[in-house]
């Protein structure tokens, strides 16, 4: 059997899967006050939880935000920032005795979905976080693609393609950029331009709601969305030409996403624009996708 762990700000939440893929247990405790050394041992704890519940010793994989730096060793750009500077995946092992595998919460994402999710069956998926911020994971044959430098699947940070005049220079991005897709495409900046545009200030599932409804401004504004995920997807398409992209996050919940974007990005992507076949999905999972793409870490 295996366990997926998944580390979020505040919670640690474990799972249990067995070889079929069905949960056979759950954990969700909160994350430790105190410093990082707590917070390994509190995963520890989860960990031998679980195999107590579940009587035996299981596989163990970990989701966690940032990367772990090819370079040093050590977690960076996580936001739970406790985690950073630090070599968690070895911290974990000599603890646990045994190997850990670690991967990025996106990755783990697009794990999941790959695996037995949305895009089960499909070889290259591209897993998409839209939530407050806008991340991506590359999976190949159920495997992630970590890369050179731990960033594989980070198309947020990358400008917005084909810029309308009015896009141009963009927000400035906490990066350092300026334009990068996460600035026209999290749910927050996605909100802030309908409030600029309207004066009314509604959450991106509202705007979408709205506009469902009738509402010409919410249509308008979700229009745009679309046609700039376009954009954004269409250079992920000509670059790893997956056969499915699974949406997450919570502006995966926005249905006109499902069936406008891939007619927008018909004009975007370098192909046949009739032939094309890559799909673009909703979530099976939603929120435990994080733990059991951690889980998956260790394929059959
Ligand atoms: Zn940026």
């Amino acid at each position: 059997m295996r366990i997926g762990i998944d580390l979020g700000g505040t919670k640690i939440e474990g799972i249990v899967l067995d070889a079929d893929g069905a949960e056979r247990a759950r954990l969700r405790v909160d994350t430790p006050e105190g410093g990082y050394e707590a917070g390994v041992q509190a995963i520890v704890d989860v960990i031998r939880e679980l195999e107590k519940r579940v009587g035996g010793e299981c596989t163990v994989g970990v989701a966690h935000p940032g990367a772990i730096s090819p370079a040093t060793g050590l977690i960076k750009n996580a936001n739970s920032t406790r985690l950073n500077g630090h070599p968690l995946d070895k911290d974990l092992e000599r603890r646990l005795g045994r190997p850990v595998r670690l991967q990025n919460d996106a990755n783990c994402f697009a794990v999941s979905e790959a695996s037995d999710g949305a895009a089960a069956g499909c070889g290259i998926v591209f897993g998409v976080i839209l939530g407050t911020g806008v991340g991506g994971g590359v999976v190949i044959d159920g495997r992630p693609i970590t890369g050179a430098q731990a960033i594989a699947g980070e198309w947020g940070h990358n400008p917005l393609p084909s810029p309308r005049d009015d896009e141009r220079p963009g927000l400035r991005c906490y990066c350092g950029r300026s334009g990068c897709i996460e600035t026209w495409l999290s749910g927050p900046k996605l909100q802030a331009e309908f409030e600029r545009r309207t004066g009314r200030s509604l959450r991106a599932t509202e705007i979408a709601d709205a506009a469902l409804g009738g509402d010409a401004a919410a249509g308008e504004q979700i229009e745009l969305y679309c046609d700039r995920l376009a954009r954004s997807l269409a250079g992920v398409i000509n670059l790893i030409d997956p056969h499915a992209i699974v949406l997450g996050g919570g502006l995966s919940k926005i249905r006109q996403l499902y069936t406008r974007v891939p007619q927008l990005w018909k004009q975007y992507v370098f192909s046949e624009p009739e032939l094309i076949v890559t799909r673009l999905l909703p979530p099976k999972f939603g929120d435990s996708s994080g733990v059991r793409g951690a889980a998956w870490l260790w394929p059959a």
